[in-house]
């Protein structure tokens, strides 16, 4: 039998964050296993058959308010600043995105001025004081028509719930502005490691030397009679490890469907792309109505990468059950609910600790589950 002081479930950012912690600064050693064939959980990157470097499970646009979070991860990568910008396509037309004065000039028609757009948006919004959920939290800040446009389909495709079912929270992370403000994110620090986010993880692995081992392609419970440990930090989904004793949690699902293209046949999209050796005018391009996916993704645009080929990903909702990905918690009441029940189990747990977006069930950027496994490892290193 051997020994680990800690057995990490995930080599994702909350698992690698904690074991490069525990290892560099108290030398503890940990075995880091992972179900998936490679590490860095959904922020998994690699070079395609086409030679492009892309993002297997969706877009990770790293940003964050955070300095002490961007200084730890900086010590794994230097980083390509972007400011990301993303467009959607509605009747037959790209709209920049998210609503600025930019949109308001193309759905006018003529050019207008920030003072025209606060005065139509003071007309149009509904007044509701403290919004409650997603529905009203758009209609509060642009009203009914701009809502339906932009909004109203993408979340049902992507969430298959009505917007009213949400938090507040989930159309609240995208910003409306009166000024010609046209990146998609608000915080500070906006970039991706300069050469991918894969070759930062390895870096992470590196640095513990002797003191991470790391075990793939293999779930966590089939170790668990080889080996013993102190503590369990486990990143996986919640409801999974209690063997989904309460019924499985709600998560969405996705598919994502890869495309690639050689210079040559991009020539003929040069007109819309306005670039050479691109497909489409922007990285990320949503699709709020008609068709079946939620966006377009040519990383491309963020990554830098010069590569005369090109390789889009439509993002297609799915529904979850167990044994699919889980790759959104649900912010919704009753999901809520059903998780509490589940964190009461775990913090009955004594030799296991519970972080990450699927470990809490929290709709988690990068930067936070960095910040959480941090925490973790500050709490747990006074007590061990
Ligand atoms: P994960 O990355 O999910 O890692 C958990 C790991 O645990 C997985 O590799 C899994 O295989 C493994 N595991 C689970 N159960 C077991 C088991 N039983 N045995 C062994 N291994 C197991 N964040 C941003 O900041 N910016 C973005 O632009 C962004 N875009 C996103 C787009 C999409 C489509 C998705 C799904 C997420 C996005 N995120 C984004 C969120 C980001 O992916 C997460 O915040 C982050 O990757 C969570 O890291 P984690 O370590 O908590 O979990
Ligand atoms: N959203 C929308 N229309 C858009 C973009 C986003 O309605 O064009 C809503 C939708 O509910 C989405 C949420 O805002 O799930 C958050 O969007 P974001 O792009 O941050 O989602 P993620 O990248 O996490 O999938």
């Amino acid at each position: 039998m051997k020994h680990y002081n800690y057995l990490i479930v995930g080599s994702g950012f909350s698992g690698l964050t904690f074991a490069e912690r525990v290892a560099t600064q108290c030398g503890k050693a940990s075995l880091v296993v992972d179900r998936r064939d490679h590490l860095g959980g959904n922020a998994y990157d690699y070079y395609d058959d086409a030679g492009v470097l892309i993002h297997r499970y969706g877009p990770h646009y790293f940003r964050t308010n955070s300095p002490l979070i961007r200084d730890y991860l900086s010590q794994f990568t230097e980083w390509h600043q972007v400011n990301y910008e993303i467009l959607s396509y509605d009747d037959g037309r790209y709209w920049n995105f998210p609503i600025n004065l930019n949109t308001f000039e193309q759905f006018l028609g003529r050019s207008s001025t920030s003072e025209e757009m606060e005065q139509w948006l003071a007309e149009h919004r509904v007044p509701i004081e403290s919004p409650k959920n997603s529905e009203e939290v758009i209609v509060s800040q642009v009203g009914w028509g701009l809502y339906e446009k932009f909004f109203k389909g993408y979340t049902l495709k992507q969430w298959k719930r009505d917007p009213k079912e949400l938090d507040a929270s989930v159309c609240g992370r995208i910003s409306i502005r009166t000024n010609r403000d046209n990146r998609y994110l608000r915080e500070e620090f906006q970039a991706l490691p300069k050469e991918g986010y894969t070759r930062m993880f390895e870096r992470m692995v590196e640095a513990c030397g002797d003191k991470i081992t790391l075990k793939l392609e293999t779930d966590y419970r089939e170790i668990l009679s080889e080996v013993t440990f102190d503590h369990m930090i486990y990143t996986g989904a919640i409801d999974d490890y209690f063997d989904y004793c309460y019924g499985p949690l709600p998560y969405r699902s996705l598919r994502f469907e890869p495309e690639s293209f050689t210079s040559e046949q991009l020539l003929s999209r040069e007109k819309i792309s306005g670039k050479k050796n691109f497909w489409q005018p922007a990285m990320q391009v949503n699709y709020p109505n008609e068709e079946n996916f939620t966006r377009i993704v040519e990383i491309k645009h963020a990554t830098g990468q010069e590569c005369n080929n090109t390789t889009i990903v439509r993002e297609y909702p799915d529904d979850y059950e167990p044994g699919k990905e889980a790759y959104y918690p649900i912010p919704a009441a009753d999901a809520t609910t059903l998780y509490q029940r589940y964190k009461k189990l775990a913090d009955a747990g004594e030799n296991v600790s519970f972080i990450g977006r699927l470990g809490t069930y929290r709709y988690y950027n990068m930067d936070q589950v960095v910040g959480m496994a941090l925490t973790e490892f500050k709490k747990l290193e006074q007590i061990l």
